[in-house]
């Protein structure tokens, strides 16, 4: 459950009425929507993605225009936080990272770059993730949480070259093409940050 805030509390029981808003009115909304509302919800609004639909909760007592606002809203937030569906290993705990790393050091840096702390972030804005070699930490976004699993074994083993080699040189690129995915991976992001970029109405970069 991914919950919102406009107080309260959650853990709402079960919508009292079901309603199917997929009529595609909102410009964001390739899934349907569904809104539930709760009799018992006072004022918590929240959104879930349930078999590729958003279900949004609302109070009972919202009028037509507060369902409006807050359905556009949380499908907003919903299409931001996972643009290609909710990720099977949302919570995966930190050890399968930390395992997947290994892995991966074994299979393409020779047992190299293990990070001491690997773990999933949720306010990496603009990076997909970040390596500090001081602490052989690395933090990746929970955006990535939804794309294909060669893609993200790509940006960890990115990561996990920093804490070989810190900077983009020739060795760091060097140590990436023994994994063959590199530059697959390298234009997938590309166009995932092209595709958000004109989605929020910004120019395209290089
Ligand atoms: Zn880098």
């Amino acid at each position: 459950m991914t919950g919102d805030l406009v107080g309260g509390s959650q853990g709402d029981p079960p919508a009292v009425r079901a309603g199917t808003r997929g009529d595609g009115r909102r410009a964001a909304g390739a899934r349907p929507v569904v809104v539930r509302r709760s009799a018992r919800r006072k004022r918590t609004v929240s959104a879930d993605l349930r078999d590729g639909r958003i279900v949004v909760s609302i109070p009972a007592h919202f009028s037509p225009l507060q369902e409006d606002e807050w359905v556009a809203r949380m499908v907003r937030r919903m299409d931001q936080k996972y643009p290609f569906g909710p990720p099977p290993t949302y919570d995966a705990p930190v050890e399968q990272l930390l395992g997947r790393a290994r892995r991966l050091a074994g299979e393409f840096f020779e047992g190299r770059g293990v990070p001491d702390t690997i773990g999933w972030v949720t306010n990496q804005n603009s990076r997909w993730a970040s390596a500090t070699p001081a602490r052989k930490s690395i933090r990746l976004s929970s955006k990535l949480q939804s794309m294909p699993g060669w893609v993200v074994d790509y940006v960890i083993l990115h990561e996990m070259a920093h804490l070989i080699e810190p900077s983009h040189n020739a060795r760091f690129w060097k140590l990436l093409t023994a994994y063959p995915r590199t530059e697959t991976a390298k234009a997938f992001l590309s166009g995932v940050s092209f595709a958000a970029n004109r989605a929020a109405g910004r120019t395209a970069g290089h």
